[in-house]
Order: structure tokens, then sequence, then C-alpha cells
């Protein structure tokens, strides 16, 4: 499993130069470095290992090594932070102890965790956990809870009974927080803060296939993101054109594990402890926010092309999305017709 997970890790990453459909400006890791000082117009590119996956940063313009290095230095600071394991950061000695202050990043983090909660009537839900570690998720130790254990962990799953009192944080006793659904949202988000504090105009970024973008390629023209087949991870079902966007993926396929014949993926329903099943493989969504692209993502692959349809509906100001369903048909939001292209040649279908 260890060995899927990075070959998939490297598989996004390899997809996250193509996805950025400036491959031929990057330059080949085996070539001569870039010089510190690169012309404008000219990539420089770094990658790193973060948040358990396998990142890739992009920078274009003569302040591009200084946005890279400082942008490295956030993520590693906000990996830590948000990390389920590591000691220094907020959310380990939070869950050991049940109550904790964590840093003013943290408490953002949470806030917009717990708003996504509500505005999806729990199916994003940041206290899941105990249902990940229960499916062996968190340790890479697979397994097929039993039922009853299931049942006994799920009042466990409820945002409601996280509190936030100014930068201290309680939870019931059992709880525990996971960001992972939408740490990388926000960390993109914040690299995209730093490369313009850094003099930064032009980049892309994927952490883990999560791409943010900001502005445009240096020829004015916008980037162009790929989005993984769910059927073929080799491969791409379709690229979208973004320019100051985040394009953010969830698809049972990025993680799973076998067994009996059947697969188990990471994504849960927060109401039944079950990895979710909603009828769509691909959940992608495009949004300048990308904290609320990635919360987003798994929101809606729990919720399915009916609830996030409604959802979209509801909040149509604050993103756009592509939709997979098991069957391979695709749906897109309006903001995207003229700006997708489905790799088959088919059409998606437009949702109003
Ligand atoms: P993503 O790849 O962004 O869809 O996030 C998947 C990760 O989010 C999982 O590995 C868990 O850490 C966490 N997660 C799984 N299900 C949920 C859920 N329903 N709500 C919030 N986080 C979840
Ligand atoms: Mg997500």
């Amino acid at each position: 499993m260890h060995t899927m997970k990075k070959r998939i890790a490297l598989w996004a990453l390899a997809c996250s130069l193509l996805m950025a459909g400036c491959a031929a400006e990057i330059p080949d890791r085996g070539s001569t470095p870039p010089a510190a000082d690169g012309a404008a117009g000219e990539a420089q590119s770094i990658e790193l290992f973060a948040m358990d996956t396998v990142m890739s940063l992009t920078a274009y313009g003569s302040h591009a090594q200084a946005g890279l290095s400082a942008a490295q230095q956030e993520i590693e600071r906000l990996d830590a932070l948000f990390s389920i394991s590591s000691p220094t950061g907020d959310v380990l000695p939070l869950n050991q102890n049940h109550t904790g202050v964590v840093s003013a990043d943290t408490k953002t983090l949470l806030t917009r965790a717990l708003d996504l909660a509500a505005s999806t009537g729990g199916a994003f839900d940041c206290t899941i956990a105990p249902i990940m570690e229960a499916w062996g998720f968190t340790t890479g130790e697979y397994r097929v809870p039993p039922a009853d254990e299931l049942r006994a962990l799920l009042p466990l799953v409820d945002h409601r009974q996280v509190q936030l009192a100014g930068d201290t944080v309680t939870l019931p006793d059992g709880a525990a927080l996971d960001l992972g659904g939408i740490a990388k949202g926000f960390t993109s988000s914040r690299v995209m803060e730093v490369f313009a504090e850094q003099g930064v105009e032009s980049g892309i970024i994927s952490l883990g296939g999560n791409v943010q973008t900001l502005g445009c390629k240096p020829d004015g023209s916008r980037w162009r993101v790929g989005i993984q087949d769910p059927h073929d991870t080799e491969e791409l079902f379709a690229i979208v054109e973004v320019a100051d966007e985040a394009v953010i993926t969830s698809g049972g396929y990025q993680r799973y594990f076998e067994q009996d014949g059947v697969r188990y993926h990471h994504i849960i329903d927060p109401h039944t402890g079950e990895p979710a099943q909603s009828g769509l493989c691909s959940v992608t969504i495009v949004s300048r926010d990308g904290t609320l692209a990635d919360g987003l993502s798994t929101a809606l692959f729990v919720m399915g092309l009916e609830r996030a349809t409604d959802y979209w509906r509801a909040h149509v100001e604050g993103f756009d999305m592509v939709l997979m369903d098991e069957a391979g048909d695709v749906y897109i939001t309006p903001g995207l017709d003229g700006r997708l292209t489905l790799q088959n040649g088919g059409a998606a279908t437009v949702l109003g």
C-alpha cells in the first residue's frame, strides 16, 4: 500500500508538470539548475515531500527563487502545525489532551472547517479522525472495522461539539480532529500569498495533485490543468483552463485498500462511518479560494450529484465544479463551459 501511495504521489508530481500545460517551460530536473535571478518568464521549480505527499512548485520571473524558498518554509511550518502525527504541531497535542491553545493559522483553518461542516450538513466533518483510525488510514494498518465498533465511534464524529473560545479548542473525550480534507487547500492558498509577497506574479503548484495557480502563464494565456481519470489513473479525462484559481480533486481512487475483493477508500460518510458511496467517483472544485476548493471537493464527493448540485445552486458565486459519476458521465457548472475539454472528445452535461 505504501508503495502504491508513493506511486500515486509520484504520478501526481509528473502529472502536475503535464497538468501545468507548461512542461516545456519547466527546466528538466536533470539539467543545470536555472540561475538564481531568472529572467522574466523563466520558470524555476522545486519539489518537496510534505503533508504525506509529493509537492511541486513552479514560479516565474526574477523573484521566482525567493518565492520558492519562502513557500517551502511556509509549507513545512503549516505541515507540522496541522499534521495529525506531529508532536510539535497543534493537532496532535489537542487530540491527546482534548483541549489546547492553537495558533492563529490553526484557528483560521478550524473555523473554515467548522463553517463548511455546518453548510454541508456534516458531509464534511473534521472530527472524522476516530473513524479514519478505525479503518487504519491514519496508521497504514488497514482493516474493515466491525459494525459495532463503528457504531460506538460515530457519536464522536460531530463538528458541533468542537468548542472554540478565543484561541482555546476543546473536544469531547475520545473525539479528535483530522484536517486532512482541507489543509492542503489552505496551504496552496497561502503559497499564492507568499509568492505575491515575494514579488512573484505567475506560478503554479501541485500539492499531491491539488493544483493552485497565481496569475496567468507568463505569455498571458491561462494555465491548462489536467484532471486524473479515476478509471485509468495514468490518464487525464479532462483539461480545464484557469487563472488565479485552485483546481482540487477528491476521488476514492486516490487512496484505498482492498480486502476480499472489495475496495475501501479514504473519503468517509460521517453519517455512516463507511467510505462514501454517493455514485460519484471524482469531484473537482475550481475556485479562487483553495481552502474552500479542498473542503468542498471532499464534502461534495460524500454528497453525490444531486445534493452537490443543490449546494452549488445555493453558493453559485463561490466555485465551479466537475463531477464524474460511476458510469463515467461528466457534469460541469456553467462557469467552466468553454474552458473544459474532455479528452474523449465527448461533451459534459452543463448543470443549471
Ligand atoms: P481529500 O483528499 O481532500 O478529499 O481528503 C481526504 C481526507 O480527508 C481523508 O484522508 C481524511 O483525512 C479526511 N476525510 C475523510 N472523510 C472526510 C469527511 N467526510 N470530512 C472531512 N474530512 C474527511
Ligand atoms: Mg479535500
